[in-house]
């Protein structure tokens, strides 16, 4: 049976598609995107005719079915989302979850994705990080995950969009406090690109000083809670201690 192909695409500067993306879009029979007429425009600019089908969250599971009989029947399948890594907070995953348990091939082609790109320049630590994605869209859910996450000593990834990157931000500023360090990546490999280094008292004033600051896509990096340790636990009660020592000093 055929091969079903994971294709990364650009996150922005059409530069970023790789070679074999290219060739592996070329080759194959079919292109299961997220939205045809925005791939439509990518696969024409590089020169490439192909058999386009809609695949998003909506009709996920009925063209499963259609896809596997694709494959049997020999067809090679491309997947793409419009922009960045299949599945990565885009359609994807009940496709490779049901065909890779009934052992269907899949091939990926990696290239870009906002996440890897924003943790390389961001100087947080990188390690250990968790990527937490978009925040649940009502300020109920979205407090609640921030909470759950505000001793996490790991470097933190979210994703936002332009309409909610104010309130995040906002939120994230009283959850976390006012000092805890981000790093923000703004419309990374496009025409305005921009990187915001800094605590959150300082991105909430910048995210309000220039109504842009507030357009495109973001990368939002938190950096972890800073674990008491034994020794700092140690240092502050005996620095207790002696404060008390020195009050019953003569
Ligand atoms: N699959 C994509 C990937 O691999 O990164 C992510 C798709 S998700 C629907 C879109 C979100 O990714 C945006 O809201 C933003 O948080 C992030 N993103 C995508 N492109 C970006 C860019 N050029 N600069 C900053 N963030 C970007």
């Amino acid at each position: 049976s055929g091969i079903l192909y994971i294709v990364a695409t650009p996150i922005g500067n059409l530069g970023d598609i790789t070679h074999r993306a290219i060739e592996t879009l070329k080759k194959v029979d079919k292109v299961c995107a997220e939205d045809t007429r925005n791939t439509r425009k990518l696969l024409t600019h590089f020169g490439i005719q192909a058999d386009l089908q809609a695949l998003h969250d909506h009709n996920e599971q009925h063209k499963i079915a259609q896809i596997k009989n694709w494959l049997d029947a020999g067809e090679n399948i491309a997947l793409v989302s419009d922009a960045g890594t299949p599945l990565i907070s885009d359609p994807g995953y009940h496709l490779v979850n049901e065909l890779g348990s009934e052992n269907y091939r899949i091939e990926p082609i990696p290239g870009a994705s906002a996440i890897i790109t924003a943790l390389s320049i961001a100087g947080l630590p990188t390690d250990r990080f968790t990527f937490e994605g978009f925040l649940p869209a009502k300020s109920v859910g979205r407090n609640k995950a921030l909470q759950a996450n505000a001793k996490e000593t790991r470097t933190q990834v979210y994703y936002e969009s332009s309409h909610r990157i104010d309130d995040t931000i906002a939120a994230m500023h009283t959850i976390f406090g006012a000092e805890r360090k981000v790093v923000l990546a703004r419309e990374l490999t496009k025409l305005y690109e921009q990187v915001f280094r800094g605590d959150l008292e300082g991105l909430l004033d910048w995210i309000n000083a220039d109504p842009m600051h507030q357009k495109g896509e973001f990368v939002l990096m938190v950096d972890g809670h800073e674990e008491e340790t034994d020794s700092d636990a140690i240092n502050s009660s005996s620095e207790e201690l002696l404060t008390i020592l020195l009050d019953e000093l003569p």
